[in-house]
């Protein structure tokens, strides 16, 4: 028997996975000087090169070296459409297994958004998402999170600004996200400060208690649904085994310890929660976590039989918050006409490639 075929190749570590101590650290246990990881994460971060061989400071030997035990993944195709209203930009990825994830540029007045996916589609299963109607397909990697701001810079879209609202539950990978987000926010990578990076979730209690275990300080969106326990289960059925009333309590708790900006994602769903009485406890909610509301009318999509409510009852609902002056916002449909719009995510998951 061939023992050579039958040998388990340790796979390539992929740079955009790695933080720079960790590069480090692996550059050095390989007999090469720590400097090198610095000037390698230059080249990738700052100048966004994806061959060592395109590093010329660095020696051709050590160059071999770094390509042998090293890889530097880029997506394998990438498709860009800008909406017509010229407010977002939908990127879709190829990966290296041919699945795809989507990232949205949003732009705003004097600053760009990306909103990026930690997951290939979604397994929460909220009923007004088409993420959550493709399923989940499979995890991220950290290296495909980091990449997704990284294409973005390399095209020309500085990115100030980082919304885990893409495709996914973060707090379902949380590993590999609270990886990626170490890479983006230090100095030698995106550095990207830790509060302009919000972390959005159906509201995972495990996720939840590893970010407070972590002591990871970003900013917390929650999506609510309904904040009435028995109609949020028809809504998002994750509340069967992730109680918004416990929830609540982790959320209390870690903006109790880190003081970050917490925002109520109300997605308006016409018969389904924007009666009074949901409004109501979306309001006592609000104000017992002292959080914002941001309401978004449902961005609706044929394979989502929900309907949004019209643009008088928003105005009125947004009435009824600042009434009891709760700080509410109306999120803007930006991109729609390209489903770029929240929740609706994954089209390209839904069709054959
Ligand atoms: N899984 C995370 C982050 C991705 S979803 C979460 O659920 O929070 C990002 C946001 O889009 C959430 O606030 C979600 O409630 C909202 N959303 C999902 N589908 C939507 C739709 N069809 N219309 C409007 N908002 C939607
Ligand atoms: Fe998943 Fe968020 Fe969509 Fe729910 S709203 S299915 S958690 S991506």
């Amino acid at each position: 028997m061939d023992q050579g075929k039958n040998e388990m190749k340790t796979p390539k570590k992929d740079v955009l996975g790695l933080s720079l101590a960790e590069l480090t650290e692996e550059i050095k246990s390989l007999g090469m000087p720590g400097f090198i990881a610095k000037q390698v994460y230059e080249w990738v971060f700052k100048k966004y090169r994806s061959e060592f061989a395109d590093m010329p400071n660095i020696s051709k030997m050590n160059r071999d070296k770094l390509a042998a035990h090293f890889v530097i993944n880029r997506f394998l195709s990438t498709q860009a459409i800008s909406s017509g209203d010229g407010y977002a930009k939908k990127y879709i990825f190829e990966l290296s297994d041919h699945a795809k994830i989507e990232s949205v540029v949003l732009r705003e007045k004097t600053y760009n958004t990306l909103c990026i996916s930690s997951q290939c589609g979604c397994a929460v299963d909220c009923k007004f998402c088409l993420t959550g109607f493709a399923g989940l397909k499979r995890q991220l990697a950290p290296s495909e999170i980091v990449n997704q701001i990284l294409y973005a810079f390399q095209d020309n879209e500085p990115i100030s600004h980082l919304v885990f609202m893409g495709m996914g539950e973060p707090l379902l990978n949380f590993e590999a996200v609270f990886k990626a987000i170490e890479i983006i926010n230090s100095e030698e990578g995106f550095n990207i400060g830790k509060r302009k990076i919000t972390v959005s979730t159906s509201g995972i209690l495990r996720g939840l208690q590893k970010l407070l275990d972590h002591e990871i300080c970003i900013n917390l969106a929650l999506s609510i649904g309904n904040a009435i326990p028995s109609k949020r289960i028809g809504l998002m059925p994750i509340e069967k085994t992730n109680p918004l009333t416990d929830v609540i309590n982790m959320v209390a708790e870690y903006q109790k310890t880190h003081n970050r900006k917490l925002t109520l994602e109300y997605t308006l769903i016409e018969g389904r929660n924007d009666a009074p009485e949901d409004i109501k406890e979306l309001i006592n909610l609000a104000k017992y976590l002292k959080a914002k509301i941001n309401l978004i009318n449902l961005n609706p999509h044929p394979k989502i039989p929900l309907k949004p409510i019209s643009n008088e009852k928003m105005d009125a609902i947004k009435s009824t918050i600042l009434a009891e002056r709760v700080p509410v916002t109306i999120r803007f449909r930006k991109g729609q006409d390209i489903s770029a719009a929240c929740g609706q995510l994954g089209e390209s998951l839904l069709t054959p490639c």
